[in-house]
């Protein structure tokens, strides 16, 4: 008999949040972190020894804030203050060219000239219905909330899911906008999976916004450590589970982790249909990361793009349909499409003695061991000359990099999983329940089960909701700070 009801494998916010839900519904959990520290994509560090923090993964939080297990989790109330930028993300386009989508519609509209109305007429649908639209697409994937926002999203992604309906624009700013947020699916556009997600993107930059939490990821880590450890848990790091029959015949086991890893955990153990399914789980493109130490604000070129929290770079969404279709195809293409994050234009704090951290990435082929520094810099200073003049100190880190950093980034897919419209709705294999695994008491509950990748716990929430009820009969708990009044979900 194990001391634990549940093992928790891997610390990422599906993993802490999974074990949230578990230590919160009564059981003894234990959570196993491979790393020597907890939060999988969400773990900061000073790299370069100044007191700056740098962000490793992600570093901007719309899904987040949205999320209703965050929402329901509460993380103001426990002190997690997530700072929002007035510009939610930019889109320069060259010279003194940008489309800003500002929290505000009728700032962004103003500014997109004649597409500002039609800007408004995908907007305003969606945002009307905002989490409805949000508990639609972090769902299951097989019974969702927010059917109310079924319609307008439906009708939108089938619309913006081609290349006709960006022919409705005129100019070049609201195409980039939408691309360049639907380009954080990372494969192949315009597509259906893409338009969904770019559509919910650009709907939270104008609701709950793009936020940053004040000093960073490890700031929501915290929470979550300090809320299972309250309720009992225990948090082992620097142990990384090799195979299930190790965990001390603990009932129930929640697997963080890349469902590929199942059959290395559980060796002759899993039918062979389900050993089928899961050969046919497909990996994404890679990321290659840049992360410097600078000395100034970066220099855009544009007016407005430094007041955003993110910004895009690839130029324009013709531009960057081609980049990322052909990245996906594994060719390098023309000008990878870069993400560029300048923490401190939303945390001031996170300048330390007059540096600050910038964070970009770029889409990369999958498995990809290039150096990404020379392709960030470049397309960095291609929008903001004279950024490298700034730069004290520089890290990179190749895609192949990012699997050695964290497992589930195989390949180094930072989504644990490509996201085509198979893998959107029957992630990671066909099954009803897709957390359940044919293996009694074990569950997956990472970026790789519904709804996908992102920081919104819902992976690591659903599978322990559906394994209380399951294995235990317990209802899901509430999740508020003890004290504060909370419904469960
Ligand atoms: C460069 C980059 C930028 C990103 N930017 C954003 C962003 O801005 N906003 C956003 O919302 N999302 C972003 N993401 C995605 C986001 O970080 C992930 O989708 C999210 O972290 C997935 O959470 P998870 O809990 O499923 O897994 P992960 O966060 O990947 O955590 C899994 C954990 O499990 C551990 N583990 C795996 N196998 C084992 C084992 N056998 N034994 C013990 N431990 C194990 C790993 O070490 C890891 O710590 C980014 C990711 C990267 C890499």
């Amino acid at each position: 008999m194990s001391e634990f009801d549940a093992a928790v494998v891997g610390s990422g916010p599906n993993g802490l949040a999974a074990a949230v839900t578990l230590a919160r519904a009564g059981l003894r959990v234990v959570v196993y972190e491979a790393a020597g520290r907890l939060g999988g994509g969400l773990r900061g560090e000073d790299l370069f020894g100044t007191g700056v923090v740098h962000d490793i993964c992600s570093a901007v939080h719309p899904m987040a804030v949205a999320s209703p297990f965050f929402r329901a989790f509460g993380l103001a109330e426990r002190g997690v203050r997530m700072l929002r930028p007035e510009v939610s993300y930019a889109h320069p386009l060259g010279g003194d060219r940008a489309a800003l989508a500002w929290h505000d519609l009728d700032a962004t509209c103003a500014g997109l000239g004649p597409d500002g109305p039609r800007w408004r007429a995908l907007m305003e649908p969606l945002l009307s219905r905002g989490q409805d639209m949000v508990e639609l697409l972090l769902s299951d994937m097989r019974l969702p909330g927010g059917l109310r926002a079924a319609p307008a999203t439906a009708v939108r992604t089938l619309l913006m899911g081609s290349r006709a309906g960006y022919s409705l624009f005129r100019g070049e700013e609201a195409p980039a906008l939408l691309a360049g947020a639907a380009a954080h699916v990372v494969g192949p556009l315009p597509s259906l999976p893409g338009a969904a997600v770019g559509l919910l993107l650009a709907q939270l930059a104008h609701g709950p916004g793009w936020p940053l939490p004040r000093g960073g990821g490890p700031s929501i880590v915290a929470a979550l450590a300090d809320d299972i450890r309250a309720h009992g848990g225990t948090l082992v790091t620097g142990e990384e589970v090799t195979d299930l029959r190790l965990l001390g015949g603990v009932p129930l086991v929640l697997l963080d982790t890349a469902p590929t890893a199942l059959p290395r955990l559980a060796p002759g153990r899993l039918p062979a249909g389900y050993l089928r399914a899961l050969r046919r789980y497909r990996y994404g493109p890679a990321a290659g990361k840049a992360d410097f130490l600078v000395s100034e604000p970066i220099p855009w070129a544009a007016p407005g793009v430094g007041r955003a929290g993110t910004v895009h770079l690839g130029g324009t969404a013709a531009r960057i349909f081609r980049q990322e279709t052909a990245n996906a195809r594994g060719e390098r293409g023309e000008e990878p499409f870069v993400l560029v994050v300048d923490p401190a234009v939303a945390d001031p704090a996170r300048a330390v003695g007059g540096l600050r951290p910038v964070w970009a990435y770029a889409h990369l082929p999958a498995g990809s061991a290039q150096d990404p520094l020379p392709v960030v810099r470049a397309a960095i200073e291609r929008y903001a000359p004279g950024f490298g003049d700034t730069v004290v100190a520089e890290r990179g880190m190749s895609g192949a990099d990012y699997a050695r950093y964290n497992p589930n980034y195989v390949g180094g897919d930072i989504g644990t999983g490509m996201i085509s419209l198979r893998q959107s709705l029957l992630r990671p294999v066909p099954r009803w329940n897709p957390y359940r695994t044919p293996l009694p008491g074990v569950y997956l509950c990472s970026a790789a089960t519904p709804p996908g990748p992102g920081v919104h716990g819902m992976s690591g929430f659903l599978a322990a909701r559906s394994a209380l009820r399951r294995e235990f009969g317990l209802a899901a708990p509430p999740l508020a700070p003890t004290g504060a009044r909370g419904a469960a979900l």
